[in-house]
């Protein structure tokens, strides 16, 4: 069974949100740090020491999710989205509405993770 567009438009709609939260939240983090005057310079390198500050500042699982984030708005743009990296079978709505990042069916993630 294929998805319903305005399924997936929803689904596009809190990934979007969720990640603009996430990078706001993260900018903040990192302004913190530079206003903490470990950067002072202007320009480019400013702006590369604040991405550095910024990756610093990540915790592993922000980046995760930002990652997991960024796969699903691609699959969503490539039309793959809820479609099992795996073994091709459709993702159940019930799932995705739950784990809106899943990339795998129920089946394929339980055989990963065990
Ligand atoms: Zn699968």
């Amino acid at each position: 069974m294929k998805l319903r567009a305005e399924f997936i438009e929803k689904i596009k709609k809190l990934l979007v949100e969720r990640k603009n939260d996430m990078t706001a939240q993260l900018l903040d983090i990192a302004n913190d740090k530079v206003s903490d005057g470990q950067v002072q310079d202007s320009g480019d390198e400013a702006l590369s020491l604040t991405m550095e500050t910024l990756q610093n500042s990540l915790q592993k699982s922000e980046i995760d999710e930002l990652n997991l984030i960024n796969n699903a708005l691609m699959r969503i743009e490539n039309g793959e989205y809820g479609v099992c990296i795996d073994c091709g079978e459709p993702i159940s709505e019930r799932r995705l509405e739950h784990f809106p990042y899943a990339a795998r069916c129920i089946s394929c993630q339980e055989a990963l993770e065990k």
